[in-house]
Order: structure tokens, then sequence, then C-alpha cells
């Protein structure tokens, strides 16, 4: 290289570098006590900027301030009225991010915890995955706090039909189509999705995923994030001539990510031992009973203490984040964000563990992460290893467009088929940016870049 060269090759490393810093300043002010939102914005800044080093057009085109900025945030007052006649009122969000590849797609999230800062950070790493899914799809997220903990089922349909009611003003088959999430499963859609068509008075078969496959969803599509989650980090340890044969996994969750990570993990050899609620974790060295665990989750509506009642053997601790301390070979966190942090790393660092598959949304701190990375733990992040979801949302909206319905062997195949995808795109951009094997950076670099093409082929607006 000639002096020129160099000279060149700082002043755009340096370029790249100061707007990375820029526009991280200005998303901290704009945004101001919205944690989450931040964490997911420096997560994703920390991979790019190599990216702008070979881009400098995205820098021009004001990529980076665009792509951080919501399109649009709905926040609305959800009143309902309880079984004694008490009226409450919750707060309702939809966060309409980037529309730039497709229509908003994102799930619905019913949580005391729902703020405008986790909407926020759920509907950003939305854009991305849906990116990596390559399928037509942009990104959004929504929910309320509304916590569906100690409700009756009628409360929970007045509710949910209260907070329809409202949202239905902003979404529609091609403009925006939520799907569950945390506290909304196929129960809740089919509410949302009856509201819906009783105020349009039609019958918009493609306004939300995750319907009950006998009214119009998919098959697989319960499964998906589950079973995907585990087809990615099958293909990590494939590259290294590993696999999920005789593993000792732990998941934590027993909702429905977690239910079918664990049931996928199993069907391909794995022991599963521990897994979780919010209240606590069980411990079953025998290997989990998943028929129970369903039985008593999806079915009973009961807490996961309630296994040892019918397995004594099994051990129940009531400190959840304490579930990371079983010694295993492969982690799976499938419960919300941040529940893996340093000290839960250390634990699993010094137990010997080999990979990590994020199954919920932002599970691991980055400092977590951090860890993980510098003792060459196989990492997964969420927003590759869980897009399996969403990916059959989306042939959820082609089924209901066409008007037919694949079988669930068609839709394993295509999951599986856009799990190795996302897998090599990943490899494949961490390669060519500079960090061979980082699935981080590749999973982050790879969405970023379907998204600010069809940014700058947009024009800026
Ligand atoms: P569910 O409501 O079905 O299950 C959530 C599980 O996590 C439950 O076991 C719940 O326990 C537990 N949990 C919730 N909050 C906490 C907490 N603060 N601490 C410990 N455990 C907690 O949700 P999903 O399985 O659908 O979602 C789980 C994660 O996966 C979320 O991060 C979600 O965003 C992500 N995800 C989901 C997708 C989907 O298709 N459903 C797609 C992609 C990502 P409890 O019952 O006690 O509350």
């Amino acid at each position: 290289m000639t002096n020129i060269e160099i000279s060149v090759t700082t002043d755009y490393k340096k370029r790249a570098n100061d707007y990375v810093h820029e526009v991280y300043d200005l998303v901290k002010k704009r945004n101001p006590d919205e944690k989450e939102f931040l964490q997911a914005t420096r997560e994703i800044f920390d991979s790019l900027r190599p990216v702008f080093i070979k881009h400098p057009e995205y820098i021009k085109n004001g990529i980076l301030e665009r792509i951080t900025e919501p399109e649009r945030i709905i926040q609305f007052r959800v009143a309902w009225e309880d079984d004694q006649g008490k009226v409450h009122v919750n707060r309702g969000y939809r966060v309409q991010f980037n529309s730039d590849l497709g229509p908003y797609k994102g799930g619905i999230r019913f949580h005391p915890s729902v703020n405008s800062s986790i909407m926020k950070f759920l509907a950003f790493e939305q854009i991305f995955k849906n990116a990596l899914t390559g399928q037509p799809i942009g990104g959004g997220k929504g929910g309320a706090d509304f916590d569906p903990k100690g409700k009756s089922e009628r409360e929970i349909m007045r509710f949910t039909q209260s907070f329809t009611t409202e949202l239905s003003k902003y979404i529609g088959p091609d403009v925006d189509v939520p799907a569950g999430d945390i506290g909304v499963g196929r129960r809740e859609i089919g509410y949302m999705f009856g509201q819906y068509n009783r105020l349009k008075g039609g019958y918009e078969a493609g306004v939300f995923t995750g319907k009950d496959p006998n009214h119009g969803g998919s098959l697989g599509r319960k499964e998906a994030t589950g079973y995907g989650t585990v087809y990615f980090v099958d293909e990590m340890l494939k590259a290294k001539n590993l696999s999920f044969k005789g593993k000792t996994v732990i998941v934590s969750g027993s909702g429905n990510v977690s239910i079918y990570a664990m049931e996928k993990a199993m069907q391909l050899g794995a022991k599963v031992v521990a897994c979780s609620d919010s209240d606590g974790y069980i411990y079953d060295r025998n290997g989990i009973d998943l028929d129970l665990v369903k039985q008593l989750k999806e079915v009973e509506n009961k807490r996961i203490w309630e296994y040892t009642k019918e397995h004594p053997e099994a051990e129940y601790h009531e400190d959840r984040s304490k579930i990371w301390s079983i010694k295993c070979d492969i982690a799976l966190p499938c419960a919300t964000q941040n529940e893996l942090d340093e000290i839960a790393a250390h634990m699993l660092v010094a137990n010997g563990v080999i990979a990590i598959g994020e199954g919920a949304n932002m599970p691991c701190t980055l400092e977590a992460i951090d860890l993980f990375q510098e003792h060459e733990v196989l990492f997964a992040p969420a927003k590759a290893a869980n897009a399996g979801g969403v990916a059959v949302s989306a042939m959820e909206m082609s089924q209901n467009s066409m008007r037919l319905s694949w079988t669930v062997e068609e839709v394993d195949e295509r999951l599986q088929a856009v799990m190795k995808n996302i897998y090599a795109s990943c490899i494949d951009a961490a390669e060519r940016f500079g960090h061979p094997g980082n699935i981080v950076v590749g999973a982050n670099i790879a969405g970023f870049l379907k998204v600010a093409d069809a940014m700058v082929a947009h024009g800026i607006n």
C-alpha cells in the first residue's frame, strides 16, 4: 500500500468511527432513560463500523440517523372492565419502526413490564431479524402493560378486544401484521382477529399471524421459533463437527419458545435437564418430562414448581437466575430480555458450556456476550437464531394471500432452509467485513445491509 492509500483508508476509518459515535450520542440524547433501546442500538452500532468504511454512501444518506428513529409510535389507552365490574386502564403501544422491506411485522406482548423502551428495542431488533429471513417484511412491535396472570378468560378476552379496537386503526394485511409474543398466544390472536374483522366488516385473513391452523393459521407456526433456534444452533455446531446428540441442555422459560426449543433439542438426541418460569426453575437430572411441562403450561396454566408433584425426584429452586449454574453443554435462554448476565455467563463458562442460542429477544447482556466471545463459546444471537417464528409468520401471510395451506412437513422444510440460509448469510457477512466466525457481527451486518440498501433506493424520507 502506498502512503496515499494508507492515509485514504485511515480517513475512511476515522469518518466511519466518528459517524457511529455521533449518531450514538444523538440516539442517547433523544432517548434518555430508555436503557433496553439504547442497549439494542449499541449492540448493533458496535458491529457496523466496517460497513461504513466500505459504504460511505450510507453515511451520505443518513442511514443510521434514520434507521434508529421509528417511522411512527402509537400509544393508546386501553380501558376494560373486570369480572366484578371495576374499570381498569392499561397503556397500549404499536411501534412501526421501519417499512422499507415490507409491511411492519412483529409480535404483541402483554406483560406488566411493557414500556416505550422495551417496545422500541423489540421493534428495532425486529427490523434486522425480518431482513435476515429474506422475506418482504418490515419491523414493528406492540403490546400493553397488562398482566394476564390471575385474570379470568373473559377478562383476557375483554382486554384484548379493547386493545384491538384501537390497534385496528393502524394495521392491515399490507400495512402492519402483528403476531404473538410474551403473554400473547393463539387464544389472544384469535380474539384480536375476531375483533378486527368485526370492526372492518369483512374477513382479512392476513392481518394477524399465529392464528389457529383451523382458522387461517399456518401449521408449524407454534413450533417455529423454538425449532428454528435449535436448527440454527445445530448449524453452528455442525460447522465444528459437533451436534446435539448426547449433549446436556438447559432452556430458560417454559412458554412457547422454550417448549418447542426443548422438543427439537430432544428430537436431535439432547438431554434437556432444566427449564423455568418467572418464579423459579426445575432441575430434573433424568431429563425433563416435556409432556408434563406442556400439560402444566399449555393446558392448565400452572406454575413450573408443580412439575415436582409428578416428579418428586426433580428439584425446584426459587431463584430463577440460578438456572445457569447447572452444568450443561448448550444453554438456550428463551424467556425474556437480560435474563442472562455476566455472573450467569461466568457460571456457564466455568462449567464448560460450548454453545449459547438466544431463543428470547436480547436475553444476554452485552457483558455476557463479550465473555462468551472471549472464551470462544459458540454464540447464536437472537436476531438470527429466533427468526424462525417470524419467517413462518411470513409464510402464513403468503398462504393467506393464496388461500391455501401448506402441510406441516412443507413448512418445516422451508423453516430449515431459512435457518440454514440465515446462518450462511451471517457467516458470509462476518467474513467479508473482517470478523470471520463472529455470528453477532455477521447477523447485524447482513440484516443491516438489506435494509440500508432499500433505504438508499427509496430516497430520503
Ligand atoms: P411466553 O409468554 O409463551 O413465555 C414466556 C416464558 O418466559 C414464560 O415461561 C414466562 O414465565 C417466562 N418469563 C417471562 N418474563 C420473565 C421474566 N421477567 N423472568 C423470567 N422468566 C420470564 O412467551 P414466548 O415464549 O412467546 O416468548 C419468549 C421470548 O421469545 C421473548 O423474549 C419473545 O420476545 C421471544 N420471541 C418469541 C417469538 C414467538 O414466536 N413467540 C418469536 C421470537 C422471539 P411466566 O409464565 O412465569 O411469566
